[in-house]
């Protein structure tokens, strides 16, 4: 190889074995081999070379061509490898093994979600510490009322200041939010903490999931009418569900949704404590005074909702059975193919 080639190729192989990155490689590639790389270069100006050394040249060119290449490609192996372990470069994080999943409330969720985006809900969230006239005042609770004993509280700063007892509160929000933008459909998971006893039933954070829709013109119809019908993507179209009228004091009137035990159905057995049916949640016509309360005409405009827990519709659907395992750094259970 004459004097030239060889130097390229002595400077350009200790180059490549300094690199430490792919990104590197790949600029060095693309100044050798790419279209208007040197060897490009060096090609075309074959003209310039006399005629009696031009076959030679061009079959040494050739040989500096191949032993580039061959440095670059065994450089790309050992690169690629290191790079497996670099948390700086983003593209390792991509190359690395797809291991663990979503927290199995977080897959629920999104099966909520995804239901709801395709009935034409916007998906909301709101704030988790709350003041006690979004999480009572306004959902129609005033100070006294005996609904509040039936929630012990966790106040950050009381009387003011507490964390959300229910997704109810978001809609407090969301409400005062969309004052002058409705009719709105909106459906929002949430975390929600109560003063409870952990024990493998109950914890003091529980995920409630709600949806919410005011228009002019809506009735019960449309409140049974959704929830059929998310029970029935959720559970398959022989689910049986039953609605019980229901006192709430942010609705009027008032329902609760039971679904017959898909395990034993309507038998009794363990998961539905001997009752054939589980209680779903509640729901209902938002009430009046809820409207007004965030400004809100209650005599143009009127709406529903409702919200249901997901912790033991979670547990259920991925036979857990103890509420603690939900929070717990051991989350041992097996994903469900989705
Ligand atoms: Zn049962």
């Amino acid at each position: 190889m004459n004097d030239n080639l060889n130097k390229i190729l002595n400077q350009y192989s200790n180059q490549i074995s300094l690199l430490t990155s792919k990104a590197e490689l790949e600029n060095i590639r693309v100044e050798l081999l790419g279209r208007k790389g040197i060897i490009n270069e060096l090609f075309q100006n074959i003209k310039n070379i006399a005629p009696e050394e031009r076959k030679n040249y061009g079959s040494e060119l050739n040989q500096l061509k191949t032993e580039l290449e061959n440095l670059i490609s065994q450089k790309s192996a050992t690169v690629t490898s290191t790079q497996q372990i670099s948390v700086s470069d983003q593209k390792s994080i991509i190359s690395l093994p797809k291991i663990g999943h979503l927290h199995p409330i977080t897959q629920t969720e999104e099966q909520l979600n995804n239901l709801f985006r395709s009935l034409g809900f916007s998906i909301y969230d709101g704030p988790v510490i709350v003041t006690d006239e979004y999480n009572f005042e306004r959902l129609n609770v005033p100070a006294n009322h005996p609904a509040r004993d039936m929630q012990d509280s966790l106040y950050i700063d009381e009387p003011q200041y507490l964390l959300r007892t229910q997704t109810s509160t978001i809609e407090s929000y969301l409400l005062e939010a969309s004052k002058d933008k409705l009719p709105i459909r909106t459906a929002f998971p949430g975390t929600t903490y109560r003063n409870e006893k952990v024990n493998r039933s109950n914890h003091f954070i529980f995920h409630q999931y709600q949806a919410v829709v005011v228009d002019k013109n809506i009735t019960m119809k449309d409140l049974i009418g959704t929830m059929d019908l998310m029970f029935k993507t959720l559970y398959g179209p022989d689910v049986v569900v039953r609605y019980r009228a229901k006192y709430y004091p942010e609705v009027e009137p008032g329902v609760g949704p039971d679904m017959q035990c898909f395990k034993c159905h309507g038998q009794g057995c363990p998961l539905c404590k001997h009752a054939g049916w589980i209680e779903m949640g509640g729901s209902g016509m938002i009430h009046p005074k809820v409207l007004a309360n965030a400004g809100i005409d209650p005599k143009e405009w009127r709406g529903f909702a409702f919200g249901m827990g997901l912790d033991r519709w979670t547990m259920a659907q991925n036979n857990i059975h103890d509420i603690r395992t939900l929070l717990g750094g051991n989350l041992a259970y097996k994903p469900s193919a989705k």
